[in-house]
């Protein structure tokens, strides 16, 4: 697998909101998008730093993965999410290597990227998402 570069680095927060306020006026970055992945059962709110974004993640449902997520470890990093090309051929790959998935395919993610998320098992802690932009 090929990656680019960092795609995102999605932050779990619980009030997305006060968060942004954070973002924009104590960093002086610029909230440019906020998007409600229903899949996922999030908002999310997007920050562009260089090449790279910050994704806020709040969850709409105490039972959602970030809702979950923030009860057991608090606010904080949530997933890092690296740029690729080809992702429907790299998640076969990755699973024939024993790479535990959590997408066996790609899905629909925030800003209309084709996202799937490895799992923390089997890359030492992090749970990292592959993305990939599919132009039209
Ligand atoms: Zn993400």
């Amino acid at each position: 697998m090929e990656i680019s570069h960092i795609e995102h680095i999605g932050i779990a927060v619980s009030n997305l909101s006060e968060a942004i306020i954070f973002y924009e006026k104590k960093l002086g970055l610029k909230c440019y998008n906020i998007e409600e992945v229903k899949d996922q059962k999030v908002k999310t709110a997007f920050f562009m730093v260089g090449q790279t974004k910050i994704e806020l993640l709040e969850s709409t449902e105490e039972d959602g993965p970030i809702g979950k997520f923030i009860e057991k470890k608090g606010q904080g990093i949530h997933h890092i999410a690296f740029a690729v090309k080809g992702i429907e051929n790299i998640l076969p790959e990755l699973e024939n290597n024993g790479i535990h998935l959590i997408d066996k395919s790609p899905r629909k993610g925030a800003e209309g990227l084709d996202i799937a998320f490895i799992h923390p098992k089997s890359t030492h802690g992090v749970l990292i998402e592959i993305c990939e932009e599919k132009k039209k």
